[in-house]
């Protein structure tokens, strides 16, 4: 199984620890560096299967400056790592930075773009405006390679998503009992674009939830997806490990 987007550097050092006995039954994990302060980290943390992205998250977009290009261009080009961002909207968290987070993500897209690595992206907003606003991105944009991270279900978001052969990752709120529409997208996407991740520490699946998430808590949500689409796990396991491959070439 695949972890493709966690934060190991958000984790305690015993939560680390405990992530850390898990990892030889992940086949491998992105853990994404989100802002300048942890890329260091990130790539510090980035030993045997686990590979890091770098990027600035929305919510740290306003942060953008040529200095901090210059750095995320040296970052982006260490050899361990597989993709830009996180990068996207927010309208959740910092809904008064957008013009500073389409300049962060037009920035992103384009390094991505240039490094030949994908572009993961999230999204974030109370009325759905941040979806709508990155569905009419993509489609003007056309990225060549891209996930979304942590999708949930948007059906603009969607529409824009298949039409540009977006990968959509699946997180922890898949296995929650009121997100059948989320379930019911899961159902209709074709199996070659579908991933699984944690978002560790965030987003625990089912029966994980109020705790802090980790890697190899991705089998709930992978078994939730087997479920899903009626196959097996082991299939939806060497499907999505494929995918993944596919998406973040490993090797
Ligand atoms: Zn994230």
């Amino acid at each position: 199984m695949t972890d493709t987007h966690a934060h190991l550097d958000f984790l305690e050092e015993a939560e680390l620890e405990d992530a850390k006995a898990h990892f030889p039954e992940l086949r491998a994990i992105l853990t994404l560096g989100v802002d300048p302060t942890r890329w260091e980290r990130t790539l510090a943390l980035a030993q045997e299967n686990v590979y890091a992205a770098v990027g600035l998250h929305p919510t740290s977009a306003h942060l953008l400056s040529p200095e901090v290009e210059e750095a995320l261009r040296y970052y982006a080009c260490h050899p361990r790592v597989r993709a830009v961002g996180e990068s996207g909207l927010d309208y959740y968290w910092t809904p008064e930075t957008k013009p500073a987070q389409l300049k962060a993500l037009e920035f992103q897209a384009t390094l991505a773009e240039e490094l030949g690595l994908p572009l993961v992206l999230h999204v974030r907003s109370k009325d759905g405006q941040a979806e709508e606003d990155l569905a009419a991105w993509l489609l003007a944009h056309r990225p060549k390679r891209v996930v979304l991270h942590a999708f949930g279900g948007h059906p603009a978001l969607e529409a824009a998503g298949l039409e540009v052969g977006a990968y959509f990752s699946f997180a922890g709120p898949l296995t929650y009992k009121k997100n059948q529409a989320l379930r019911e997208a899961a159902q209709r996407l074709p199996l070659h674009k579908l991933l699984v991740e944690t978002d560790t520490p965030f987003l625990p699946p089912e029966p994980h939830r109020g705790k802090r998430n980790l890697p190899h808590h991705v089998r709930h949500t992978l078994n939730r997806l087997a479920e899903v689409r009626g196959v097996a796990l082991e299939e939806m396991e060497s499907i999505t490990d494929q995918n993944a491959e596919t998406c973040f070439r490993w090797t």
